[in-house]
């Protein structure tokens, strides 16, 4: 079945590259008057035609992440320079691509919040916050992340944490509807972007490591109403089934533990939709919990966990399914990107759906039926030799069922898999995929005695049974090992070449016609490299990790590139300039030639002007005080703010000596003491601390931010 050719092609649109470019030029706000958000199926469905726009977080309907603008190409690309950059006021990991139309960049961050921008000078036009309950935050696996937005016939919708689909206006961000998607009294959350097909806001949840079923449903795009939802996993054996597809799924699960805590199967990213076809593309998540033996003793598929499943978009009606991983038992998702390509074989063009989920197996499937076309391993990994074109399934290595064998086992990938969230991209120039890989293993235990927790995660996975195993000659380094950009043929089924990563950790990938792909990394750089080769021909400090995917468009008759930057902790390189993050989270959109640069530190711009004016009141505690407040700060504080409230590198809170807060007691009470910003993740310590202490924690940090203040006056002097 494996194919071979010489040459490899793919069907592109007929207007391309240049003429495309000139397509652009003419699109002007005239027509489409800046923030009219006039997105309509027939945009959508050529996105290609229009590509100064960046219509949906994947580029278009097909989610191959490539752009036919040219104007920024492998000799010019030296030239980019940053033409504008905005301070995101959100820590955490930012993982969304910016939406780009009608001149208005739409860009989710953590915490689900929304941001919109006039695409040439960077201005604000709003923001929203969805003002998510603070303590939403524990039933998130990886993080209070959010990979972005739909825009739709005015309209901007997302999917907030707390698993509401929100609709708001394109022009103001004032809310138009909201709906709860999901039992609110269970660990449901929303990280993924929500996708429209035909009016209507497709979007799924994650949650499989706590006690949720997966499902992913369809809302009205104007009305908010529900008008269908597919269920990944059969639930109540007593009640009936909804849909009739899952009475075949029930013959693949056994015993009661499963509907009993959810099941999982969760789809909380990839999905791709195909207008030809008229089919819509879903990646389903991993079992709860992860051991199988105890979700369903005695095996059995597990349908349709680890699945890729097309559906009719209009009815939520079954067409076909592949399952990655059958009876899945290490958190092997199928959530994984998606793509819609044409690809050329020697034997003909073949439509098909393409995906590396974290099991490290790139799969090639016939978008009509289905059909395995090739599965060949893209990184390292141990738990098969090979998958078996012709049955379709994976060839097991015996040994890597911990929960067959009752043995420990070191196991590559492990749960975070070899390919994760982070967008991958495929070039119409090049036929090449290319996906973030991260390879990495794990051991993998059945522990001694398992009781569900009804409350929190089951992952019915022993991590310290296997741990000892790293000891033994011969093992495998342990935990992370490498990462880099992998250029996959898809039709040939192997690996082109590889970029390895100095710094472990995955960014996402955007490809482009001027033969560049365009990707950051975990040391804190952007950089563009040859499409073709690899070759790295531009590069630029961020001063943030960078983990999610770039978005092309135009402005002003220009190709403009944009990034949303900021990731867990900040490179190793890298001090904090943004005073409203602790890790630079930041959009920075770049075009040839342009000057614009980031502060070189927190206080000053480039031009040396105080970028945020440190202003803290007179201190009026005493010693006393002062010194008991260091010793609160740094027992309750300095954890998330920096050891003498001077945040560093690892530092997830805002710099509380530039706290607007300081000189107003009724404003730092009700933050510190009864949590009114828990939903930005700033819990409040009635129940901790007493009055007396928050006091003297106010009077140290105002300590603080006066000693910084005498510092930045007398280096003013001295210049
Ligand atoms: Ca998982």
């Amino acid at each position: 079945m494996r194919m071979r050719t010489m040459l490899l092609t793919v069907a592109v649109p007929t207007l391309l590259a240049a003429g495309a470019y000139t397509a652009l030029q003419a699109q002007s706000p005239s027509v489409t008057p800046i923030g009219s958000a006039a997105v309509n199926a027939d945009r959508l469905i050529s996105a290609a035609s229009e590509p100064g726009s960046w219509f949906a977080v994947g580029g278009s309907y097909h989610e191959q992440r490539y752009s036919l603008l040219e104007h920024i190409n492998e000799t010019n690309v030296q030239q980019l320079g940053l033409a504008w950059y905005a301070d995101i006021d959100t820590e955490r990991g930012q993982e969304a691509t910016p939406v780009v139309v009608d001149g208005v960049m739409y860009v989710t961050t953590a915490w689900s919040m929304v941001k919109a921008y006039d695409i040439r000078s960077g201005q604000l036009l709003w923001e929203y916050d969805p003002d998510v309950a603070k303590g939403k935050a524990v039933d998130a696996c990886c993080d209070v992340v959010n990979r972005g937005l739909a825009v739709w016939n005015g309209k901007v919708y997302l999917g907030a944490l707390d698993g509401r689909l929100i609709a708001l206006n394109g022009r103001t961000g004032t809310e138009v509807w909201s709906v709860q998607t999901t039992e609110a009294s269970l660990p449901y959350t929303i990280t993924g972007a929500p996708r429209i097909i035909k009016g209507r806001v497709i979007i799924g949840n994650g949650g499989a490591e706590y006690r949720v079923r997966g499902y992913v449903t369809a809302y009205d795009a104007e009305l908010g109403k529900q008008v269908w939802r597919w269920w990944t996993v059969p639930g109540d054996p007593s009640k009936p089934y909804e849909q009739p597809e899952l009475e075949r799924a029930a013959k693949t699960w056994r015993g009661d533990v499963y509907w009993k805590i959810g099941g999982g199967g969760t789809v909380w990213d990839g999905m791709a939709y195909d207008p030809e076809l008229d089919t819509l593309y879903v990646g389903t998540g991993n079992g709860n919990p992860w051991n199988q033996a105890i979700r369903s003793p005695g095996g059995g598929d597990n349908l349709f966990l680890a699945s890729i499943v097309a559906l009719d978009p209009t009815t939520g009606k079954y067409k076909w399914h592949y399952q990655t991983t059958p009876g899945e038992t290490w958190d092997y998702t199928a959530t994984q990107p998606i793509m819609v390509a044409d690809l050329v074989y020697p034997r003909g063009k073949r439509r098909v759906v393409m995906q590396a989920p974290k099991n490290g197996f790139f799969y090639v499937l016939d978008a009509r039926t289905g059909q395995l076309l090739s599965a060949e391993k893209f990184a390292p990994l141990t738990w098969a030799t090979h998958v078996d074109l012709k049955s379709g399934r994976p060839v097991e290595v015996d040994e890597a069922r911990y929960e067959v064998t009752q043995r420990p086992v070191i196991v590559a990938p492990g749960a975070l898999g070899m390919h994760n969230w982070h967008p991958m991209a495929f070039s119409l120039k090049t036929g090449l995929v290319y996906v973030p890989v991260h390879v990495n293993n794990a051991s993998y235990a059945s522990p001694t005695e398992f009781k569900l927790n009804l409350e929190g995660t089951n992952t019915g996975v022993s991590f310290a049974g296997g741990a000892a195993l790293y000891d033994r000659p011969g093992a495998p380094t342990k935990g992370n090992v490498e990462s880099y950009i992998l250029a996959w043929d898809p039709v040939n089924a192997k690996e082109a070449w590889r970029i390895k990563n100095e710094i472990y950790g995955a960014s996402g990938i955007l490809a482009t016609a001027g033969n560049l792909i365009f990707s950051g990394n975990h040391n804190g750089e952007f950089s563009a490299f040859r499409a073709t080769t690899g070759e790295k021909l531009w590069s630029a400090p961020v001063q943030a990790r960078v983990v999610a995917g770039a978005a092309t468009f135009a402005a002003e008759g220009q190709q403009h590139v944009a990034i949303l930057v900021g990731g867990r902790g900040l490179p190793n390189t890298a001090t904090r300039t943004n005073p409203a993050s602790a890790n630079n989270s930041r959009l920075l959109v770049f075009k040839l030639g342009g000057s614009a640069t980031l502060p070189t530190a927190m206080s000053t711009t480039s031009a040396g002007a105080p970028r945020v004016k440190i202003d803290p009141p007179l201190l009026t505690a005493s010693n006393e005080t002062v010194f008991a407040g260091e010793q609160a700060f740094a027992a309750n504080c300095a954890v998330c703010h920096g050891p003498a409230a001077v945040p560093g590198a690892g530092s997830v809170g805002p710099d509380l000596r530039y706290s607007g807060l300081l000189p107003i007691r009724n404003g730092w009470n009700p933050t510190v003491r009864d949590g009114d910003r828990a939903q930005r993740g700033m819990p409040g310590f009635s129940n901790t601390l007493s009055q007396d202490t928050i006091d003297a924690i106010l009077a140290y940090v105002i300590k603080r931010a006066n000693d910084e203040k005498a510092a930045q006056d007398d280096a003013a002097r001295q210049k």
